[in-house]
């Protein structure tokens, strides 16, 4: 696997960024400075790129007088054989003497940089991003390692310098595809509290094993059940791994608790889902958080349905559910057409048409396209649509080749990509789903240029 390495000063949230790439909670983290003790190496998985990542935090309990000083000869042994540094600042901070001293010397090493402006998190941060931009590494990728914001940017950003190696690997194992389809569909069910998901599971596993109503308290870890589908349609029977979180029946006292609850549950079943449903409750509508929750699903590049639940007691359901459909078509506008289903969890209705959209919506968010066709497309697009000209610079776009699945992630190549224009990236992006067959899912577009 190919090696990134976290470097920084102390206390700008190194480890909490390694923990956040390595999924476990391996390291102790802390306010005070220098708790992490070793340097440590951890496999990391994002969203799809796998790597191995290094945290160099372990000079920093020392002697302070020398610390850049020894922070420099680590610094350096550890690069040696990565791919990438990722240079982490507190962008809460601003950029300290000690910042600007490691940027010297990462600026003279043969590794690429790309800066991270952690602690990004709400406004506070702003400052030091844009004095990061003053660093030199390109554009600083602002992230909150801590609440696991801005994961989607740090993968555009990392992916130019690893895609090469998985393209090897990817191309090495084409029997993967099909696995990746065979295997159970991981699904995971997201939404506000006492929208029915333990209601829902539990409709699924046809069995009373999880609490549900208003007085469930039991709180548990989160834990996968594996479940066998029959498709009334077809008779066949289907593998499905459902996720069930703690806090899908932990119901918080404080209400303004519960609103963190959801979200940081739907965080955590991204992190395992293939699918995820977003449930809603039809005696609520659509409301503001629910849109945050399937905004994040789709910036983690995950397969998502939207379920009207309760519909059984909806009222004046056709007004209802075209209400939402606009409201969506609206509120999440990066994916068009994600699919809008009516179930009722407690009578079951909709529940096996809703199975069924998810094993399909998994086949879309794992295809790939043949280089060859998707060029064919490619020329086509340009065709009918030339890229723009700012300021008479020519603008050349090469070719494109889809670097990944699930989610589908494509990568232009070309010169003086940079100056290509929000608007001209979507309708790329537009005219992929449209004609190479990725509706509803979430996509990814990179600009790669070259001198
Ligand atoms: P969770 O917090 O999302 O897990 O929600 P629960 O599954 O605990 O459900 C909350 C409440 O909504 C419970 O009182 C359920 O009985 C009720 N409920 C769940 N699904 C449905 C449904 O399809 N129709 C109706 N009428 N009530 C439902």
């Amino acid at each position: 696997l190919p090696q990134v390495i976290i470097i920084g000063r102390p206390n700008v949230g190194k480890s909490t960024l390694f923990n956040r790439l390595v999924g476990k909670k391996l390291a102790l983290v802390d306010d005070q400075p220098g708790v992490t003790r070793d340097r440590r190496f951890g496999e990391a998985h994002l969203l799809g790129l796998d790597f191995t990542i290094v945290d160099t935090a372990g000079w920093e309990d020392d002697d302070p007088s020398s610390l850049p000083g020894r922070m420099r000869a680590q610094t350096e042994a550890a690069l040696v054989g990565a791919s990438v540094a990722l240079f982490v600042i507190d962008s809460r901070a601003g950029l300290t003497p000690l910042d600007e001293e490691i940027a010297r010397w990462l600026r003279v090493s043969p590794v690429p940089v790309i800066c991270v402006a952690n602690k990004a998190e709400g406004k506070a941060g702003d400052g030091g991003l844009f004095e990061a931009f003053s660093l030199g590494f390109g554009d600083p990728v602002a992230l909150s390692a801590e609440h696991g914001q801005g994961l989607a940017d740090l993968f555009e950003a990392l992916l130019p310098h690893l895609d090469a190696k998985q393209r090897e690997r990817d191309e090495a194992e084409p029997e993967e595809e099909v696995d990746e389809l065979s295997g159970p569909l991981k699904l995971a069910i997201v939404g506000r509290p006492n929208a029915g998901k333990s209601t829902l599971i539990n409709r699924f596993l046809g069995e009373d094993r999880l609490l549900t109503g208003p007085e469930a308290g039991i709180t548990r870890d989160s834990i996968a059940v594996d479940w066998a589908w029959t498709d009334p349609k077809t008779s066949e029977e289907r593998q499905v791994r459902l996720i069930d979180t703690a806090g899908m029946r932990k119901k918080a006292r404080v209400v303004d608790k519960l609103e963190k609850m959801s979200v940081a549950d739907a965080r955590h079943a991204v992190d395992f889902a293939e699918v995820v449903v977003l449930l809603l409750d039809a005696t609520l509508g659509l409301e503001h958080q629910d849109l945050k929750i399937a905004s994040m699903v789709l910036e983690e590049g995950r397969a998502l349905i939207i379920a009207i639940n309760k519909w059984d007691v909806a009222e004046g359901p056709s007004g209802l559910f075209n209400g939402i459909s606009a409201a969506l078509a609206d509120g999440l506008s990066q994916v068009k057409g994600v699919p809008l289903l009516s179930v009722s969890a407690r009578t079951g209705k909709g529940l096996d048409e809703l199975l069924r959209v998810a094993f399909e919506i998994r086949e879309t968010w794992s295809r790939r396209v043949p280089t060859a066709a998707l060029n064919r497309w490619f020329d086509d697009a340009l065709a009918a649509n030339p890229p723009p000209a700012p300021g008479g610079k020519r603008i050349k776009m090469r070719y494109i080749t889809q670097i990944k699945n699930r989610p589908p992630s494509f990568v232009v190549f070309g010169t003086r990509l940079e100056l290509i224009p929000a608007s001209y990236e979507r309708y790329l992006v537009n005219s992929i789903r449209r004609e190479l067959g990725f509706e509803a899912v979430p996509i990814r577009l990179t600009m790669r240029s070259s001198k």
